[in-house]
């Protein structure tokens, strides 16, 4: 058995190609108050933040009223929830990677800054849930990614050491929340590259380095 035991993916943008909905999804909402999230802007800044992060950012720069934050959230999950049924299937490359994985007896879990419903949703759809220990979701930590709690969050419940798990993440907030927590980090730059050999492979990597 390796040095890494674990492996703990991001869900957005690693697992679920969910990133567009998120963006098109908030959007709609925003709209109606006459701001847009550009697609510039979502993949250099907003893309892999809580939505009431991005709101806050939205508030301190274009001065949309705090008082309609919770409005614009709920809105956003109600505008999300078509687009994943829509557009959220099971992905064969997924379910190897992560079946193999779980046979080679790695522990596996899913750490997001979505919501748990959102969460719940998109990994049943896309028939990843059997291989998972849990996930964890924003709203089981105080501080979302790029704080690194959810990581440590999930280590703890793993009952892992930061250098015996290995982190699968798409963007650069949930990469400083993997660094800042102590793992091992592999990025990817679209759920494409999430494969059972690129994994194993940096698994591999991982065990060369510091044995
Ligand atoms: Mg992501």
């Amino acid at each position: 058995m390796s040095r890494i035991r674990g492996v703990i993916f991001d869900m957005d943008g690693v697992l679920i190609d969910a990133r567009e909905w998120h963006y098109q999804a908030l959007n709609q909402i925003l709209v109606q108050f006459g701001l847009a999230i550009s697609r510039e802007d979502h993949l250099e800044e907003f893309d892999g933040l809580p939505t009431r992060e991005k709101l806050q950012r939205l508030s301190a720069r274009y001065g949309l009223p705090v008082e309609l934050h919770g409005f614009i959230n709920e809105m956003k999950q109600h505008y999300t929830v078509p687009l994943i049924h829509q557009h959220c299937w099971p992905v064969f490359e997924h379910q190897y990677a992560l079946a193999r994985l779980q046979r080679d007896g790695y522990r596996l879990a899913v750490a997001s800054n979505s919501i748990r419903n959102s969460i719940d949703t998109m990994l049943t759809r896309a028939h990843l849930l059997p291989y998972l220990e849990f996930f964890l979701s924003n709203e089981d930590v105080v501080k979302g990614k790029p704080d690194p709690e959810i990581y440590l969050s999930a280590m703890h419940r793993l009952a892992l050491a930061p250098a015996e798990c290995v982190v699968v993440e798409d963007n650069p907030h949930g990469v400083a929340a993997a660094r800042a927590a102590g793992a091992q980090v592999l990025r990817v730059s679209d759920p494409s590259e999430v494969t059972w050999s690129r994994v194993q492979a940096f698994i591999t990597q991982c065990d060369g380095v510091e044995k």
